[in-house]
C-alpha cells in the first residue's frame, strides 16, 4: 500500500464537474506499480458518456470563467501551485509508484510541473491585443485575444504530472475549461492534481479528468464533440496523426507534442567531460523514456574512442532498481512490453554489426527493467538509428566532417530536440541554424524549462508549450474594425 501523509490524495474515481464519481459503466481497472508489478489500486473506468458529461460541464463552467479578470484566474492558479509544493512528498510518492522513476527525479518533476502553473498564472495578465495603424482615417483597428473554448488534453505516462500542468495551466490562464484524459498507466498523479485544484478553489467543471481502460473510446468522444475547440496531445507520432485526422471533421485547433529522435553531436573541439555529463543526463533521465532523450550519439571519429570510454565509465555508475529505494538512479521501464521493444532494437542492431560495450538484456530485477546499454559501430541503416528507443540505450555513430554530421543529424522525420557539443562559436551558430529541430541544446544536455518554448518541427508535431508562446495555443485572435470615426 502507498503510504501518504495525506491519504486523500490517492483517488480511485473520476473527477467530473467538480465531483468524484465512479463513472457510467461502474467498472474498474487496475493501476500497477512498474517497479514491483503489484497493484496500487483499482480505478473507476470512464467511457464516452462520462466524457460527454465532462465536456458539457466544461462548456457551461467556461462561460463565467472566461469573463473573470486575469488577476482572479492567476490567484487561483497560484494557490494551486502553493498546494502542490506543500504536498510534494505525497505527489512524488504517487508518481514514483505509478510511473517508476526514482523518487528524487519524481520530486524534480513535481517542481518542474508546478513551475508551469506559476508561470502561466503570471502570463494570464499579459494576454495583450493590438492597435493596428489603419489605411483608412475613419477606422480604428484592434485585436483582442479570447479563450479558444473547451480544451481536450490527452497526456502520456512518461511525465504524469508535468505534461498535465503544461497544458492545463495555460488553458485555465487563458479562460478555457479542460477535459483531460491522462494515460491509463499513470492517472493517479493527474487525479491528485485535480484534488489540489479543487482545494485551491478552482470552480467546478473547469478541470475534469476522465480516464478508462479504453483510451480510443474516450479519445473519440473528445474529438467528435463540436463543443471541444482545441485538442492538445502529447504522445506517439502514430496516435498524434490519428487524432489530427479525427479532429478534421470539427476543424479543431490542435497542438501535437510527438515522438523525437534526438541527435547528440560531439565535435572533436568539444569539452569531452562536459559532453559525457550531458550525454548521461540527456540519455538516462527517466530510464531513457523522454521525447527529448538523446537517441543517436554522433561523435567525430578522432574522439570516438575517448568519448565512448568515458561515457561507458560514467554509465557504469548508474544504479538500476526500484525508484523508491535509496540511491537508485534508473527505475524500471513502464512495463514489460516496453522493455521487450527496447531489447528488440538492441538485438536488431547487434545482428547487423553493432557492438554492445555495456549493458544489454534485462536483469534479475524483473521483466520491466533494462540495463543502461551502450552500442558502438551503429549505422544509419539500423532500426535503432531510425526509431525512437524510449529506453536506456545509447547507440554511437562516428562521423568525419561537419557536413556529414549535419546530414546524419537531420536524417529523420522527427524534429524535436537536438544537442551539439563544440567550443567553436561559428560552428555553434552554423550548426544550430541548420539543424531541423525545435530545440537545440548547445553544450547542455538538460534543456526543458517553463520559461522556454518546448516543441518540435517536422513529424514531431506543432505548437509550443511553456514560455510566452505557450498561451497562444489556447487563444483566438479577434479583429475589431471600428468605422465612422
Ligand atoms: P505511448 O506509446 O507513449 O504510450 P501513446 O500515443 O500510445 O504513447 O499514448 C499517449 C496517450 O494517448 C495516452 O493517454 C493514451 O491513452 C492515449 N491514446 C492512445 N491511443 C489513443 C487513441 N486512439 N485515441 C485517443 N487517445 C489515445
Amino acid at each position: 500500500m502507498l503510504s501518504l501523509k495525506d491519504p486523500l490524495l490517492l483517488k480511485t474515481q473520476l473527477f467530473i464537474n467538480g465531483e468524484w464519481v465512479k463513472g457510467d459503466s461502474g467498472s474498474t481497472f487496475p493501476i500497477l506499480n512498474p517497479a514491483t508489478g503489484t497493484e496500487i489500486c483499482k480505478l473507476a473506468s470512464g467511457n464516452k458518456n462520462d466524457t460527454n458529461i465532462a465536456i458539457q460541464g466544461a462548456q457551461s463552467a467556461m462561460q463565467k470563467w472566461r469573463q473573470t479578470t486575469a488577476k482572479h484566474r492567476a490567484k487561483i492558479l497560484q494557490k494551486w501551485h502553493a498546494l502542490i509544493i506543500e504536498n510534494i512528498d505525497d505527489l512524488a510518492s504517487i508518481l514514483c509508484a505509478e510511473q517508476g522513476k526514482p523518487l528524487a527525479e519524481a520530486k524534480g518533476e513535481i517542481l518542474y510541473g508546478a513551475a508551469y502553473i506559476e508561470w502561466f498564472a503570471e502570463e494570464a495578465k499579459r494576454i495583450y491585443g493590438d492597435v493596428i495603424p489603419s489605411n483608412n482615417t475613419s477606422q480604428r483597428l484592434l485585436t483582442i485575444k479570447q479563450a479558444i473554448g473547451v480544451v481536450a488534453a490527452i497526456t502520456p505516462w512518461n511525465f504524469p504530472n508535468a505534461m498535465i500542468t503544461r497544458k492545463v495551466a495555460p488553458a485555465l490562464a487563458a479562460g478555457c475549461a479542460v477535459v483531460l484524459k491522462p494515460a491509463e498507466a499513470t492517472p493517479l498523479s493527474a487525479l491528485a492534481l485535480a484534488e489540489l485544484a479543487k482545494r485551491a478553489g478552482l470552480p467546478k467543471g473547469l478541470l475534469s479528468i476522465v480516464v478508462g481502460a479504453d483510451a480510443i473510446e474516450i479519445g473519440k468522444a473528445l474529438t467528435d464533440s463540436s463543443l471541444v475547440r482545441k485538442l492538445s496531445f502529447t504522445g506517439s507520432t502514430k496516435v498524434g496523426k490519428l487524432l489530427i485526422k479525427q479532429c478534421a471533421d470539427t476543424v479543431k485547433k490542435t497542438s501535437m507534442e510527438l515522438g523525437g529522435n534526438a541527435p547528440f553531436v560531439v565535435f572533436e573541439d568539444a569539452d569531452i567531460d562536459k559532453a559525457v555529463q550531458g550525454a548521461i543526463a540527456s540519455k538516462f533521465r527517466n530510464a531513457g523514456q523522454t521525447c527529448v532523450c538523446a537517441n543517436r550519439f554522433l561523435v567525430q571519429r578522432s574522439i570516438y574512442q575517448e568519448f565512448t570510454d568515458k561515457f561507458v565509465a560514467e554509465a557504469k555508475k548508474l544504479k538500476v532498481g526500484n525508484g523508491n529505494d535509496e540511491g537508485i538512479t534508473i527505475g524500471p521501464l513502464i512495463n514489460a512490453a516496453a522493455a521487450q521493444n527496447v531489447h528488440a532494437l538492441v538485438t536488431d542492431a547487434e545482428k547487423n554489426g553493432a557492438t554492445k560495450v555495456l549493458g544489454g538484456a534485462a536483469t534479475h530485477l524483473g521483466a520491466n527493467y533494462y540495463l543502461p546499454t551502450i552500442l558502438t559501430n551503429v549505422t544509419p541503416q539500423m532500426r535503432i538509428f531510425k526509431e525512437e528507443i524510449f529506453g536506456p540505450v545509447a547507440p554511437i555513430i562516428p562521423f568525419d566532417t561537419e557536413e556529414q554530421a549535419l546530414e546524419l543529424a537531420n536524417a529523420t522525420e522527427a524534429g524535436l530536440a537536438s544537442y551539439v557539443y563544440t567550443q567553436n562559436y561559428a560552428r555553434i551558430w552554423r550548426f544550430s541554424e541548420n539543424l531541423e529541430n525545435g530545440i537545440v541544446g548547445i553544450n547542455e544536455g538538460i534543456i526543458s524549462s517553463e520559461v522556454a518554448p518546448f516543441g518540435g518541427i517536422k513529424q514531431s508535431g506543432n505548437g509550443r508549450e511553456g514560455s510566452k508562446y505557450g498561451i497562444d495555443d489556447y487563444i483566438e485572435i479577434k479583429y475589431l474594425c471600428m468605422g465612422g470615426i
